[in-house]
């Protein structure tokens, strides 16, 4: 690998279908932003619409605009247009609650859903929120279903006729390492058992087809690719053949057939609906639709093209600028096995991360050792990526990264 310019990634980016996209977000001149995998960039546009909703639908029509203004709807109006994004059909996606809250109630619903099985199966090394949420409900049950997990390269072999729900991150959250979501779906389903995909890594970024694989249950985030802002509504999905038989717990009045006769007792709203809990959070799905709203423009082909491109740009320079300086890629190099984001490791990985901060590159760290970058492909240009490599470069070069303030560990990493 040798040769690649800063010119070059300039001819790149002019030459980027994607490219006007970028212009639709607020990111300050100057900042190399490689952690929309962790909190999206704000869209331009999202200020105004909630000024809108707060001064002419909240200020000005008050409690009439539950229907006035469809406030009721945005659940299922949203949750039906990430429904696109996702590979599921209308009526199949709900926008509610956060993703740990969605996961409980998905995985309590697909449990009962397969009684007499006693594992939840999981991958060593999952999102820590999913396994923690089902060892709650899992304390719950009273051991009646236990957690098991395996590792991710045996994990289809560890399914077996005991195993109730097969739980999984689509995208590593540390490696970007990317499961194949029809094979392991179909493993699963092999045994009789349920798939639940966690797809807070995938949404916007990476092509997902839940309807094509036969997917049964997903959540997935708000705040990561789909820009919806810090603590976004998340999202769910239950395939239209589960819905009948898939009751979640979280039994609120929301989820209720008819919330508005104020029955005395719960009672399950047909389809998707049932799996909401209480009111939903207007101003929040109202920004989440902004978010949502550029990424439908854009074409999903076109932004798995540059995903991939950046990527693999970014590891390509680690390895032409950045040999012999302590770097290892954490994530599969070949481009159709990762997501959108590259993990490297170095022993002083979070005082180096600090101090690309401090130069305004922005990336995360992920303990033990991992340095690691996102690339959304709506507004992470090609010159930022070679500019991201060179101040890496300079910071190992120079030992930047060597200054007591940049060991101290901050309360969110
Ligand atoms: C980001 C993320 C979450 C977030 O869960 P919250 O309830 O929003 O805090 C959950 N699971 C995975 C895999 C994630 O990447």
């Amino acid at each position: 690998m040798s040769g690649l310019t800063r010119s070059a990634c300039e001819a790149r980016d002019a030459a980027d279908p994607l490219a006007r996209f970028r212009d639709r977000f607020d990111l300050p001149a100057g900042l190399v932003y490689l952690d929309g995998n962790s909190l999206g960039a704000a869209p331009r546009a999202t200020a105004a619409r909630l000024e809108a909703v707060v001064r002419r639908e909240w200020g000005g029509d008050l409690i009439r605009s539950w229907v006035a203004n469809g406030w009721i709807d945005l659940p299922v109006r949203v949750g039906d247009k990430i429904a696109r994004l996702v590979g599921a059909a209308p009526g199949e996606v709900i926008v509610a609650d956060s993703t740990s809250v969605n996961l409980f109630k998905l995985l309590a619903a697909a449990v009962a859903m397969r009684p007499g099985r006693k594992t939840v199966l999981t991958e060593d090394g999952n999102f820590p929120t999913d396994v923690y949420v089902a060892q709650g409900l899992l304390g719950l049950l009273g051991g009646r279903v236990v957690l098991r997990r395996a590792d991710a390269a045996r994990l289809v072999d560890a399914i077996d006729d005991d195993t109730a729900v097969v739980m999984l991150t689509h995208v590593d959250y540390r490696s970007g390492r990317v499961h194949d979501l029809a094979a392991v779906t179909a493993a699963a389903h092999a045994k009789g058992a349920l798939i639940l995909w966690d797809l807070s890594h995938s949404t916007g970024a990476v092509p997902v087809a839940l309807g094509a694989a036969g997917a049964d249950l997903a959540v997935g985030c708000g705040y990561k690719y789909l820009n919806g802002g810090p603590g976004a509504p998340a999202f769910l999905y239950v395939a239209r053949r589960h819905q009948d038989a898939a009751r979640q717990p979280l039994s609120g009045w929301m989820g209720h057939a008819r919330p508005f006769d104020f029955e005395d007792d719960y009672r399950p709203h047909a389809g998707i609906i049932r799996q909401l809990c209480g009111t939903p959070s207007v101003l929040a799905i109202a920004a989440l639709e902004e978010g949502v709203d550029i990424l439908l423009e854009a074409d999903m082909a076109a932004l798995r093209a540059k995903s991939v491109a950046l990527t693999s740009l970014f590891i390509d320079l680690v390895d032409q600028e950045c040999a012999g300086l302590g770097f290892a890629v954490a994530s599969p190099r070949e481009a159709a096995r990762r997501g959108s984001q590259v993990a490297l490791t170095h022993a002083h990985g979070y005082a180096i991360v600090q101090a690309l901060i401090g130069r305004g590159v922005i990336g995360d760290f992920r303990t033990p050792d991992i340095l690691r970058f996102g690339f959304a492909p709506l507004y992470v240009r090609h010159v930022d990526v070679w500019d991201a490599v060179a101040t890496l470069r300079e910071i190992m070069v120079a030992e930047a990264w060597n200054r007591p303030e940049f060991h101290v560990r901050a309360a969110v990493t």
